[in-house]
């Protein structure tokens, strides 16, 4: 065994660092040896209300027919978004989680020695499928935490090939308003696409929020990515899609992979669509449990970032390691996310839970900052 196949490997892959998930509950149930029900896990910005019983009854009616390849068109629920959203199936491209979008537009697009264009602060996967293909990332500075859009285009040079914005952003909790968005797009080049991450869109309640598939006549060269694994809560069954024109959605589905989103996945995320009750209700927690934290983190005087996600940044106080509140929160069972690596040293992502989970994260918040400050002392 004298091969090094690390050297084998393209050079994109050499030097790629994994994605970092949030910490498996049965990982830290293991550790402390407790019940997976005692550990409260906000890290991921799942959806705390638990599964659509819609959803749950569409994956049980497919069981029967688990020998079988799925529809690789995945018609029945290009039908519903279509229905739901006013767009063409021709414009979807159907991913295994909206991430499998961002790999498809890269290999689509982006040649070894090109740029892809990101915010400071952006979601991590951008860089990693730029990464995957031999190009680099050029972050452009953000500006309190938010996409800088005039940093971003004044980033783009010969070399872009794509401009990645999320609208919200994770981690910061971020968003762009419309006539911004307008101004931006009317100013890439054509021949640079824009990928609107629009992850996060069904928990945005604002007058000037822009809706991205509105704009996709006026704009060519954009592509709107959503997921169901947030708001439709289901993130374990890998389904979000991507909505662009036909000619580049054509492009993307030449690069999925024939069967990528499974039979399960598709039955449940078209009952899930049309499970309106259960996304009401998901931002209605949301949204109580978003002003619960809010209250909360005034109380104890901790800054935060204020967020339409269905998550929120809070900045440790001064003096206080935002990893050492991390391991004194895993130790009490609550798992968050240190965003150390997003460029934000100081702060804690929380997903926004339901009721108790989001009391037993501040119960156990206030004990460890309780402790780390005296021990500071
Ligand atoms: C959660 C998230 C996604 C969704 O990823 P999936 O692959 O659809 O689960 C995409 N973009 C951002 C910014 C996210 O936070």
């Amino acid at each position: 065994m004298t091969t090094d196949y690390k050297s084998l490997a393209v050079e994109g892959v050499q030097g790629l660092r994994p994605y970092q998930p949030g910490k498996p509950i049965d990982e830290l149930a293991r550790e402390l040896g407790l019940n997976e029900k005692d550990i409260v896990k906000l890290a991921s910005n799942e959806n705390p209300v638990g599964p659509s019983p819609k959803a749950l009854a569409a994956i049980q009616g497919e069981l029967e027919e688990l020998t079988r390849y799925p529809d690789g068109a995945g018609f029945e629920l290009k039908k519903v978004l279509c229905e739901k959203l006013n767009i063409q199936p021709e414009q979807i491209t159907l991913g295994n989680g909206s991430s499998d979008i961002l790999d498809f537009i890269t290999r689509v697009f982006v040649n070894d020695g090109d740029n892809v264009v990101v915010s400071q602060h952006a979601f991590a996967i951008y860089g990693l499928v730029a990464k995957m293909v031999g190009a680099e990332t050029v972050a452009a500075p953000a500006k309190n935490f938010a996409h800088d859009l005039d940093a971003m285009l004044a980033a783009i040079n010969d070399k872009t090939r794509i401009v990645f914005v999320t609208n919200p952003n994770n981690p910061t909790g971020t968003w762009i308003k419309k006539d911004e968005l307008i101004t931006f797009l009317d100013k890439v080049p054509e021949r640079v696409l824009v990928l609107l991450d629009e992850a996060y869109f069904e928990y945005v309640d604002e007058n000037d929020y822009p809706n991205g598939l509105a704009l996709l006549n006026q704009y060519p060269n954009l592509v709107v990515t959503r997921t169901f694994s947030k708001a439709y809560g289901l993130a374990s069954m890998r389904v979000g899609y991507g909505v662009s024109s036909p000619e580049i959605a054509d492009l993307l589905n030449r690069v999925r992979p024939p069967f990528n989103v499974n039979s399960f996945a598709l039955a449940a995320a078209k009952a899930a669509m049309l499970d309106e009750e259960y996304v009401a209700k998901s931002i209605a927690v949301n949204n109580s449990g978003m002003a619960y934290l809010e209250n909360e983190f005034n109380r104890l005087g901790l800054d935060f970032i204020p967020s339409v996600g269905n998550f929120i940044s809070v900045k440790m106080p001064a003096g206080i390691n935002a990893m050492a509140v991390n391991s004194g929160l895993l130790q009490e069972g609550v798992i968050v996310r240190p965003v150390a690596n997003y460029e934000m040293p100081e702060y804690l992502r929380v997903s926004i839970g339901i009721e108790k989970e989001n009391q037993a994260f501040i119960a156990a918040l206030e004990k460890v900052l309780a402790q780390l400050g005296e021990s500071g002392d």
